[in-house]
């Protein structure tokens, strides 16, 4: 299979374990076979020329070594990295990522620069068959909600999942960017159905952009990417068991976040918890003398 991995580095360079874990999982998806029997051919070559009419006495691999990568018969597959753009807005770069990708590219990986995947991400996503499928990210920033969202008739918008079926393939109605693998059926759907003119004359499909939603508040360009593919009749899945970390002060996970919730339900609900967290905030000085009581009063 033809895979394009696109990494947006809007912020200058990929974080560097974001860029480690990219290394490793492109150590494990891409097929080396051409690189890791280089030596073979040498010897083959060899071997004919010194035989001159005579029979070759060679012994060969299991598998032809010599084959297109996305023909490879241990299964792995083409993979290409789409060359980089450093746009300092954040829709620019995917759009241009996506412009330059393979044109028979059979899917993209979005992978943010502060995405810490594990190397057997591409395969998990890919084992579900599905044109729009992403691994659970959260926010990098405490708590770590997980980005994937529902559509809530009642307000009109996105309402963030809080509770799934861990470890399941669920279906949503919009999730982040972060690491999202998505068929190439899909961005040429989206982008002939939205922007027919400047993607038939330039190729550029503006796939991703700010739109607003229905009382006129502007979504992200994840939740307008997913909008748009939404109303085309495509679904999108979270595969939860995919979990990366999401570098901020450290790399968050969702494993965080369900701490988070295991801690809030212990102290007794939200607002218990928070009463709790001021409370290791307060520091042991002789002045001002408040009771931590009073300092939660103030907050
Ligand atoms: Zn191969």
């Amino acid at each position: 299979m033809k895979i394009d991995i696109a990494v947006p580095t809007y912020r200058g360079l990929l974080n560097p374990q974001a860029k480690n874990a990219m290394d490793r999982l492109l150590a494990y998806s891409n097929c080396t076979c051409f690189t890791q029997n280089a030596a073979l051919a040498r010897q083959m070559f060899e071997a004919i020329e010194r035989a001159g009419r005579k029979p070759v006495n060679i012994r060969l691999p299991q598998h032809n070594p010599f084959h297109n990568t996305d023909e490879c018969p241990v299964g792995k597959h083409s993979i290409h990295v789409i060359p980089q753009v450093n746009a300092c807005v954040i829709h620019w770069a995917r759009n241009h990522l996506l412009m330059n990708m393979r044109k028979d590219a059979d899917k993209v990986l979005f992978c943010d620069d502060d995405i810490v995947v594990e190397q057997d991400t591409l395969e998990r996503l890919l084992a579900h068959k599905k044109d729009i499928v992403a691994g659970l990210c959260t926010k990098r920033i405490d708590p770590p909600e997980p980005v994937m969202r529902q559509w809530m008739d009642e307000i009109q918008n996105y309402g963030v999942i809080l509770q799934w079926q861990e470890g399941k393939l669920v279906e949503v109605d919009a999730c982040g960017t972060g690491l999202l693998l998505i068929s190439r059926k899909v961005i040429e759907d989206v982008g002939r159905a939205y922007h027919p003119k400047e993607y038939a004359d330039h190729g550029d499909g503006f796939w991703f952009e700010f739109l607003r939603g229905p009382h006129g508040q502007e979504w992200g360009e994840d939740l307008s990417f997913c909008w748009k593919a939404r109303r085309l009749g495509y679904q999108m899945f979270v595969d939860t068991a995919v979990t990366p970390g999401h570098v901020g002060e450290y790399p968050y996970g969702v494993a965080d976040y369900l701490q988070y919730q295991e801690a809030v339900l212990a102290a007794g609900g939200i607002t218990a918890y928070r009463r709790g967290e001021a409370r290791k905030q307060v520091a042991n000085w002789e002045f001002p003398k408040r009771t931590s009581d009073e300092l939660v009063e103030v907050l």
